[in-house]
């Protein structure tokens, strides 16, 4: 199916570009998309003619903090599948000891005191800005060993209004607490069920591996293939820009794992010596999701070729296996710190692909039905 007008819609500014795609995700700019996320709690009518073209199984739900909730009835606009909403800086430490950092880097340090993600009032004030973006609900990808406080996203979620899906598990070797070496397989598969449960856990993400895939990665990939064989909850990766995508798809697959509710992450920063082509179409054809998770950052040149990764992989006729996000992390990115804020994968990234002749009812399935498809499950009792 053609994705593209021809010809291209240059010359538009940010603000028409803008206007266009929440018209078409069914929305005003302002305003009504505030109450699309903030009423997705309740009950929110379908918008007109733009019914969700998608059905749901009976009995699926998309599981937030504060509540399950009916697919169709969360909000109109973009779900973001892969952000961050709570850090700190230990974390960043962490990070910033792998390698060394460059100047003017994100991760040049210091990486002392209080991170912006631990200001309540901040990160409130970033969230009611992505709803008026056309944003309706974002999942939080970080877990404990990333300084990812659960308190704190509850309170943000009933503060904002937006209803914010907790992705949980652990990050990659570098964070995990020393006794994930020592526990078996089995006991890492009950603390996931557990705590999937204790926490409400709408998802397994961000499930990480390194640049080299470590044994206790490997043993973490396969408990949480096992814990969603038991839950039904959907699962999505950090990969190491790419690295060792097949691998990961591989080990899911002898656990069991449903494809449909499996996103590979971090697939437009990519460093892979396969081909990317390749990898993408190998991965949608296998019935998993590419996600394009670092988009719309500060600098767009460093956007472009993602650009023509998604053009591509929709060229391949893979729109229902597209997603996209930004993996929102850094203060510079943030409202309040001159950027583009939780919502610019929307709010800068699909301007790029408007300006290239993507049409509205495509942008409509990979911002609004495909992670809603992603996101939903049906509840199995663990
Ligand atoms: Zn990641």
């Amino acid at each position: 199916m053609l994705h593209r007008r021809d010809g291209s819609s240059s010359g538009w500014t940010r603000r028409d570009a803008l206007s266009a795609l929440t018209a078409s995700l069914g929305f005003g700019l302002a305003g009504d998309a505030l109450g699309a996320a903030g009423g997705s709690q309740a009950a929110a009518p379908v918008a007109e003619g733009r019914r969700p073209s998608v059905a749901f199984p009976k009995g699926a739900v998309i599981r937030s903090l504060l509540a399950d909730l009916v697919p169709g009835t969360l909000g109109r606009g973009a779900v973001l599948f892969h952000e961050h909403l709570s850090y700190n800086n230990d974390f960043f430490a962490r990070l910033g000891s792998e390698a060394p950092q460059r100047l003017g880097s994100p991760l040049a340090g210091p990486f002392t005191g209080r991170h912006f993600m631990e200001d309540l009032d901040w990160m409130t004030e970033e969230l009611q800005a992505a709803a008026k973006d056309g944003v309706s609900a974002v999942v939080d990808g970080g877990h404990a060993d990333m300084g990812t406080d659960v308190e704190f996203l509850r309170l943000l979620s009933n503060r904002s209004g937006m209803p914010i899906v907790k992705g949980g598990g652990y990050y990659r070797q570098l964070t995990y607490p020393p006794r994930i070496a020592r526990m078996s397989e089995s006991e890492l598969v009950e603390e996931l069920v557990r705590h999937a449960r204790d926490q409400r856990w709408g998802a397994f993400g961000e499930i990480g591996t390194s640049d080299d895939i470590t044994p206790d990665e490997r043993k973490m990939l396969r408990a949480v293939g096992k814990a969603h064989v038991r839950t039904g909850l959907p699962i999505f990766s950090h990969t190491a820009n790419g690295k060792a995508a097949m691998h990961q798809l591989d080990i899911f697959e002898a656990e069991g794992v449903d494809f449909s509710h499996l996103v590979i992450g971090h697939m437009c920063c990519y460093f892979d010596p396969n081909p990317w082509r390749e990898v993408h179409a190998a991965i949608a054809k296998r019935g998993a999701y590419v996600g394009f998770d670092r988009v719309g950052g500060e600098q767009a040149a460093a956007d472009r070729p993602r650009v023509e990764m998604v053009l591509a992989f929709l060229d391949g006729g893979h729109e229902r296996r597209a997603l996209l996000s930004s993996d929102f992390s850094f203060q510079a990115s943030s409202k309040r710190g001159g950027g583009g804020g939780v919502a610019r994968a929307v709010t800068k990234f699909v301007p790029m692909l408007r300006e290239r002749g993507v049409q509205d009812d495509v942008l409509h399935r990979i911002l609004v039905d495909n992670p809603r498809r992603f996101l939903a499950f049906v509840p199995r009792r663990g």
